[in-house]
């Protein structure tokens, strides 16, 4: 799809019911700084050829920003996701590993603060104590299971 084309679908009356229906979710605020003033964007958190059109993602794939923060957003996107492949494989991690970890990412729980979340799992990356005590609980458990 053309951008042009895209940006034609986002006239339609479907995205303008789907994106009215997303700021209330938001409650007509940017999820990120709060602002109610500037002007509110939908963002989608990812793109999926499945879906042809902008409408037909599930309301937890949009969320409201406001102009600002989406444009931070767009701009920093793809070298954040290059940094995270980028750093994954300088320690030495593989693509079934990678793959591994995602999978992870994709049964994690559905109810998420992904500020929150992104906080404890840097936590847990960085603190090692806790990483010690998480990994002598998986490799018990491996010895318990034999
Ligand atoms: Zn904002």
């Amino acid at each position: 799809m053309s951008k042009q084309d895209y940006y034609e679908k986002l006239k339609h009356p479907l995205w303008q019911k789907k994106r009215l229906k997303v700021l209330e979710n938001y409650n007509f605020k940017c999820y990120k700084c709060e602002d109610k003033e500037t002007t509110l964007h939908i963002h989608h958190l990812y793109y999926d050829n499945k879906y042809k059109n902008p409408w037909d993602y599930p309301d937890d794939a949009l969320i409201a920003l406001c102009e600002d923060c989406h444009e931070v957003e767009k701009v920093n996107a793809d070298s954040c996701i290059k940094f995270l492949i980028k750093t994954l494989k300088e320690r030495r991690f593989l693509t079934y590993e990678i793959h591994r970890i995602a999978e992870g990412f994709y049964k994690f729980h559905k109810n998420y603060d992904g500020e929150i979340d992104a906080d404890i799992i840097h936590f847990f990356l960085t603190n090692e104590e806790m990483y010690s005590y998480v990994a002598n609980y998986y490799i018990n458990g491996m010895i318990d299971e034999k």
